[in-house]
């Protein structure tokens, strides 16, 4: 993850008053080195203990209440550590009892006459607080908000609290975000709103300090992005791709189908930016069978009459072997098609590298042997890449490399969600594809209890009898392989007993050959039924399947089911999709439902999104989101709309050139060229 610098002060702890080495050791291991890291160790969240009058208070709501103390605490010890600390309170005219579990030291604070604050859960039946908190002082009914820090144990609160004052004392808080924006959001100053945070005077103030520093992290991430987009383009300044558009209009012709609307503007998106002397950085997402190969397979073949080689990197073996094939086919003679896996060995490689580097290939496609040195083109202009969450950006970056300033394109069956295409890809631009071609039948969905399986092996045996195919998933329970592969094993044995020896099985722990075995039995039709685990690779196309098995699909994401599902309806045959799942939570029923009423992937994403929230969407690593403290991607999704299109602007327009933002882009330009993006 990206960490994101908003201070520009770097002053070192020993600087604070009343910290020795001890403490600064301490703060070390929070990952506390600088004042600026003290300031920016913002409150995960706020305890309100603002004092209330008891008559108002809510049976099991957390309060907090002055009153008197009128009797002697009584302590009372049971088990071998377990301990009970009882006393009575009059507060705002009520006798209530108060309790605290495990802490008996409170004993000496509590004294008869006493006034004093406690806070704690009310049982108002019962008249009794559930005590957390003690304290001898009379809190105020106002300014009670109480920051909760992620300290681990190793300072108290207090006295943390006490460093932050101190750091903001002796810190410089330059603004980073430009006058003119703040003056148009009605942005607060960022000291003060940083000061507010860690302070904050009630919860109006606290929504504004946070509202103006969500902006300034989701304007300084945006501008960043488009900066690294700038720089991206640049790279490849003065290439401009001379494509023979008659020749193309000509190979669409021979398609066998019309290009979808969707399509049409893909191409054209592409079409351009190939044309433009810079290199072309574009994600197309679409969902499985929307039609993105043929596009991609048009851009390859405007690239050739050009007198440009092209380059199709998919993640496995079996994918690219189809990908060669179906190419192949779409393209007839006219194009000189090459597959290059790890399974081209001896002289089939060495001739084909020759012919490669001396310009008699024009498309390869390929795994990621693709990027080994001994991989030379002659003159590479376009590389795509397939699914490309299951490759690095160095990955990428070196199969790009091989050509000078390679235009590229990322394929991905995985729709991102807008806000997700927005903050992650917003060093790239984005074509999508949300049609499907005409006279898809669309795949029938249910959901059936795991006591219905009967059922299901009924209307798998009728599809069998039809002559197709069926798929059956067993998910991986993150806790073992081990399991995972028994939890399969069983599954496999149980489909067995009923489908006899036409079952295969395939799981994380067959070697890739032995996965490609079982997979190309599939695609043979030598097998009715394939039982897997997860590995099923993404993308892969047997057109006779029509039937999805999912087994416990409540522990599947949207995203993964949808893609799940995609395996199949690849025919004119009517497909089906069955969730086997006995959901214990209200989350797993909405998502089976979800899933039998929509086949559209992009809802289905921003769904994901919402139910999951970013980080699991992809994976923390994967998604390349920097760590914000205060912005929320999703539920700040309008002010991220707001935020790229105001570091667009103020790209485009040049006020970044401006003599007062000269500092911003100086610090921009350093943190996009030390960018980490997985
Ligand atoms: P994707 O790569 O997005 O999964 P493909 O390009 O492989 O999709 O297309 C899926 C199938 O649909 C292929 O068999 C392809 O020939 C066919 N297809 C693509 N575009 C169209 C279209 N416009 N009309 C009809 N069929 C199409
Ligand atoms: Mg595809």
């Amino acid at each position: 993850m990206t960490k994101q610098h908003l201070i520009e002060t770097e002053r070192p702890l020993t600087d604070l008053k009343g910290v020795g080495p001890q403490t600064v050791l301490k703060l070390n291991d929070l990952g506390l080195f600088t004042m600026s890291d003290i300031i920016m160790h913002l409150p995960y969240r706020y305890e309100d203990e603002t004092v209330i009058d008891i008559n108002e208070a809510t049976d099991g709501d957390k309060i907090t209440v002055t009153g008197e103390i009128y009797s002697t605490p009584r302590v009372s010890y049971f088990g071998r550590s377990k301990s009970k600390i009882m006393f009575h309170m009059l507060v705002d005219g009520v006798a209530i009892r108060v309790e605290y579990f495990n802490q008996p030291y409170i004993k000496h604070q509590v004294n008869l006459g006493d006034t004093a604050t406690v806070s704690g859960k009310w049982q108002r039946s019962k008249q009794i607080i559930q005590g957390t908190k003690f304290s001898k002082e009379v809190a105020s009914s106002e300014n009670a908000l109480v920051p909760q820090y992620s300290l681990k144990g190793l300072v108290k609160p207090k006295q943390f609290q006490k460093f932050v004052h101190q750091a903001f004392q002796s810190t410089e808080i330059t603004p980073m975000i430009p006058g003119y924006l703040m003056d148009k959001y009605k942005l607060w100053d960022l000291k003060e709103s940083l000061e507010t945070l860690h302070f904050p005077r009630d919860y109006h103030a606290l929504k504004q300090a946070k509202r103006t520093f969500a902006f300034c992290e989701l304007f300084l991430f945006q501008l960043k992005m488009r900066m690294l987009n700038q720089t991206e383009h640049a790279a490849g300044l003065s290439v401009s791709i001379d494509y023979d558009i008659q020749a193309v209009k000509a190979f669409i012709e021979t398609l066998p189908f019309e290009l979808t609307d969707a399509q049409k503007k893909v191409v054209n998106e592409i079409f351009r930016d190939i044309k433009l002397p810079m290199r072309m950085n574009r994600l197309l997402q679409g969902d499985v069978g929307s039609g993105k190969t043929v596009v991609a397979a048009i851009a390859m073949y405007a690239l050739l009459t050009a007198g440009y080689q092209s380059a199709l990197m998919v993640p496995t073996e079996i994918l690219a072997e189809q990908h060669a094939e179906s190419l192949a086919g779409l393209y007839g003679d006219q194009v000189r098609v090459a597959l290059l896996t790890s399974s081209v060995k001896g002289k089939r490689r060495r001739i084909l590298l020759e012919q490669l580097a001396a310009g008699e290939i024009d498309v390869i496609v390929g795994t990621h042997a693709l990027i080994q040195d001994e991989v030379i083109f002659h003159r590479l202009g376009l590389v795509i890449t397939d699914e490309q969450h299951r490759f690095g950006v160095n990955q990428r970056k070196r199969l790009r490399e091989k050509g000078d300033d390679a235009n590229v394109l990322f394929m991905t069956a995985t729709p991102i969600p807008r806000t997700l295409a927005i903050s992650v890809f917003g060093e790239m631009d984005v074509s999508s594809i949300k049609e499907l071609p005409k006279g898809r039948k669309p795949i029938e969905t249910s959901w059936a209890k795991h006591e219905e399986m009967g059922t299901v092996l009924a209307q798998t045996k009728q599809e069998i009898a039809k002559g197709r195919q069926a798929y059956v998933i067993c998910p991986l329970i993150e806790a073992s392989e081990k399991l995972d592969v028994q939890n399969a094993v069983e599954i496999y044995e149980t489909f067995k007993g009923h489908f006899g020896e036409r079952v295969g099985l395939l799981h994380g722990r067959m070697s890739s050959e032995e996965k490609d075995e079982v997979m190309e039995k599939f695609s043979r039709h030598e097998l009715d039924v394939l039982v897997s685990t997860t590995v099923v690779e993404v993308g892969v196309n047997v057109p006779n399947a029509t039937m999805m098995i999912i087994i416990d699909a409540e522990r599947f994401g949207l995203s993964t089911l949808h893609q799940l599902r995609g395996r199949v309806g690849r025919s004119s045959h009517q497909s089906y999709c069955v969730l086997i799942s006995n959901p214990s939570t209200e989350t797993g029923i909405e998502r089976m439902q979800i899933m039998c009423q929509t086949t559209d992937g992009f809802l289905l994403s921003e769904k994901d999104l919402e139910m999951r929230g970013p980080g699991d969407f992809f994976g923390v690593k994967q998604s390349g989101l920097p760590d914000f403290k205060v912005a929320n991607i999703v539920e700040d999704y309008r002010m991220l709309e707001v935020a790229r299109d105001e570091a667009s602007e103020m790209i485009l327009s040049g006020k970044i050139d401006e003599p007062e933002n000269v500092w911003l882009k100086k610090r921009m330009l350093l943190e996009v060229s030390t960018l980490e993006i997985d």
